[in-house]
């Protein structure tokens, strides 16, 4: 990315035409000069407490206790305004966790139906490099990935050195709604939790970062969502009937959800309950969250192992 001053256009340096050429079309319009990435080193300009929102590691929780719909009492315009700067920073942190390539960030996001998985990963992920960013969604199991361990397609999937992996969905469906479907025996299941704790401490002492997000949503919010979804003709492809049995069971999924939450979240793999129902203030926590967690990382590209100063571009 240029960081040094906008180029000048020089319509001199073009080759000049020659005598018999046709007439000249109107020269087009000078390259518009790289827009200087202003935002990047500006410290943010309010104090947003993400802590609040992480699952306190081994301490039993309820969903009930966590909104669904917050501000942090700030307006949305200044809510908005502080998304943008730190979405910047994250695209400059993205640009350098790349550049050093030694360890790996993972992000995931667990929702119920219609709570935002997608729109948070567009929102917050679309300016990222898409060169160093990689999103998976995963699906109910196919007939090859039931024929392996859970974490088989999971690990397969972990974003390598230098890059961000974003999960839609994850192993956590394992243990989730496996475990409320019934979908495989309990005594399969139940170990589940302490095998996701050893992947993910792997994943750590290896070099990669995991970070967890719930986008947390009301019953009655998600109905609004699926009702939009039947009546805009533009939306019916995302309206999927088998949601509607997943609703019936929303109790069991907020109950095995908290469970689940409060066996997982750790010191270097937490998980944060985000009140998804305001999408700009969802958007900004997250966010948030994201760029603290790399500046702690601290990536830095690799020192040049030459002298720029000695080399001569003819
Ligand atoms: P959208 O929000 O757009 O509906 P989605 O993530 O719900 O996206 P779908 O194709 O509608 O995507 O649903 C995927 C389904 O796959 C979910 O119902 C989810 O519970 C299920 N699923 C994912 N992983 C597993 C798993 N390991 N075991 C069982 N079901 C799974
Ligand atoms: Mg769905």
């Amino acid at each position: 990315m240029w960081r040094g001053p906008a180029l000048a256009y020089n319509p001199a340096m073009q080759d000049p035409a020659p005598a018999d050429a046709a007439p000249a079309t109107p020269a087009p319009p000078p390259p518009a000069a790289a827009a200087p990435r202003k935002h990047v080193n500006r410290p943010p300009k309010i104090d947003l407490d993400t802590a609040s929102y992480r699952v306190p590691s081994g301490k039993a929780i309820q969903l009930s206790d966590y909104a669904t719909r917050d501000d942090g009492g700030l307006e949305k315009i200044v809510g908005k305004d502080e998304f943008h700067l730190l979405r910047h920073r994250l695209v400059a942190l993205q640009e350098n966790l790349y550049a050093e390539s030694k360890r790996a960030l993972l992000v995931v996001f667990q929702a119920m139906d219609a709570g935002g998985k997608d729109s948070t990963t567009k929102a917050v992920f679309g300016p990222v490099d898409p060169a160093g960013c990689k999103v998976k969604s995963f699906k109910a199991p196919n007939s090859e990935e039931l024929g392996h361990d859970f974490l088989w397609r999971v690990h397969a999937n972990v974003p390598k050195k230098g890059y961000i992996g974003v999960f839609n969905r994850s192993h956590y469906e394992d243990a989730v709604t496996v475990a409320v479907k019934k979908l495989c025996p309990e005594d399969v299941w139940e170990h589940r939790v302490e095998h996701i704790n050893h992947f993910e401490r792997l994943l750590h002492t290896e070099g990669t970062q995991v970070v967890k997000f719930f986008l947390h949503i009301s019953k009655d919010y998600q109905k609004k969502r699926l009702q939009r979804r039947l009546d805009r003709p533009d939306k019916h492809w995302k309206f999927n009937p088998a949601d509607l049995e997943e609703r019936a069971r929303w109790g069991k999924y907020q109950e095995r959800y908290a469970e689940v939450f409060s066996e997982t979240s750790k010191k270097d793999a937490p998980w944060y309950i985000i009140p998804a129902e305001r999408r700009w203030y969802r958007n900004l926590l997250v966010t948030k969250v994201l760029v603290d967690l790399l500046e702690k990382m601290d990536p830095k590209p690799p020192k040049a192992d030459f002298d720029p100063k000695s080399i001569v571009i003819e």
